[in-house]
């Protein structure tokens, strides 16, 4: 068992809360920290259920925290996975309009790209798409060179081995399920037993709000959970993508369309989509569980957004269990692929903070209380940012905490 004082708890052992405490023990070294992850292994949610995508930074509205973080993060990561020869590498991708609707959004990300100061960034025509993708059926593409492809749950467990060998504790299977305050001190409740902590950094992903709720902080937003459902192409077509190959998003939404993604390991993905879960870890169609679903049907923040954009959630629902429609989506795409490429592949939980009025919180947010955090929004690129997002976020506790 873990030693029952410490300087600070961190919760969740996913690429964010392991990043804020590898910053931590680098930096504080005499800080007795404790990492509390209630899984078995580290990086078993969002960090290891995603497309492993370095992202450059090019679609975030320049001066949020997203293209901060994320310009600067991608650097970083690229930097650390090759210092810990991680299998990554910088292949680029395609970002292609099918219609000429889709220019003036294909020239708004064009111009958050030169904004956030990302190199090499061109716009394309058919030709030379054919010349980067033989079967894309783009006639306008931007090239975004710096992105690159890694597996983050490799990251992430070598975070947790710098963590240990920095002098932190990762303890698993510690589920919190509750705080108490004693003496000044937070006494933080779980699966395997008490601790007493100064401070805490709630990290929770899909259950930061809840986590947040335990300790008496209002959440500002509810976590709604979209799963991602991914295909992948079989082996003999995996031919038909050499890089990645995205379409132009739809700037209401976080989320980026469906898309083609190389892995890093092998292999082509296709996907994901993102259709409302009813379980907050659910990763698959029949996933459900009544408190979460009765947690999300209760909140006014989902009504509103559901009156907003009712469509779209129809028509996700409708590519989730009708594999024709999905098929449709990627072909805007590669017109050559066919149902028969694609087999089922994973999936994935994204945690989406929904604010009352029912709009998207777009940008990630850290909230400080007296004595914890709280990492409220941190959806894509946060595994690429995640070195960026983990310094920020110790850079916060040190100034509201009076770290020396
Ligand atoms: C489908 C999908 C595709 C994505 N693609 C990309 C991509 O290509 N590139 C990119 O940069 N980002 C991508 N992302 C986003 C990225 O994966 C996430 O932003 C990032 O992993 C968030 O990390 P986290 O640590 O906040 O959350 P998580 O990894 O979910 O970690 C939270 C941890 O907290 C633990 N926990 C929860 N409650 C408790 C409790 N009570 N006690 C103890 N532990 C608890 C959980 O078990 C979990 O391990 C994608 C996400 C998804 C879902």
């Amino acid at each position: 068992m873990p030693d029952a004082r410490y300087d600070i708890v961190v919760i969740g052992g996913g690429i964010i809360g392991l990043s804020v405490a590898m910053e931590t023990t680098r930096r504080f070294p005499k800080l007795r920290l404790l990492l509390a992850e209630k899984e078995d292994r580290v990086a078993r949610h969002q960090s290891g259920h995603n497309s492993g995508v370095i992202h450059s930074g090019i679609y975030y509205k320049p001066g949020s925290l997203k293209a901060k973080t994320c310009v600067e993060g991608s650097a970083a990561m690229v930097e650390f996975c090759r210092q810990h020869s991680i299998p990554h590498q910088i292949c680029g991708k395609v970002i292609v309009a099918t219609s000429e609707e889709e220019f003036p959004r294909m020239q708004t990300l064009f111009e958050r790209g030169q904004a956030n100061g990302l190199q090499g960034v061109r716009m394309i025509g058919p030709e030379e798409i054919r010349e980067i993708e033989p079967h894309c059926a783009g006639i306008r593409a931007l090239v975004v060179p710096s992105t690159g492809i890694t597996d983050y749950a490799t990251v992430s467990e070598k975070y947790a081995e710098i963590i240990t060998s920095q002098g932190g504790t990762v303890s698993l299977n510690t589920r919190v399920t509750g705080f108490q305050r004693s003496n000044g001190e937070t006494v933080v409740e779980t699966s395997r037993g008490a601790f007493s902590t100064k401070y805490a950094i709630n990290c929770a992903g899909l259950y930061s709000d809840r986590v947040s709720a335990m300790a008496g902080q209002t959440p500002t937003a509810m976590i709604v959970p979209f799963r991602g459902e991914y295909y992948d192409l079989t082996p003999e077509r995996e031919n038909l993508v050499r890089t990645l190959i995205y379409p132009v998003p739809d700037p209401r939404f976080p989320f980026l369309g469906v898309h083609f993604t190389r892995r890093v390991r092998g292999g082509v993905d296709a996907g994901p989509n993102a259709v409302l879960a009813f379980r907050r870890e659910g990763y698959t169609r029949s996933s459900f569980s009544l408190g979460d679903t009765l947690g999300t049907f209760s909140y006014g923040g989902f009504w509103r957004m559901a009156s907003k954009h009712w469509r779209t959630s129809v028509g996700e629902f409708y590519r989730s269990f009708n594999k024709n429609a999905f098929v449709a989506a990627l072909q805007r795409l590669v017109p050559e692929v066919q149902s028969a490429d694609l087999v089922p592949g994973g999936a994935g939980v994204r945690a989406q903070a929904l604010n009352p009025d029912g709009n998207l919180v777009d940008d990630f947010q850290f909230i400080a209380s007296q004595n914890m955090l709280h990492v409220y929004n941190v959806p894509s690129p946060a595994a690429t940012a995640s070195l960026v997002i983990g310094r920020a976020i110790v850079k916060m506790a040190q100034d509201n905490f009076g770290w020396q």
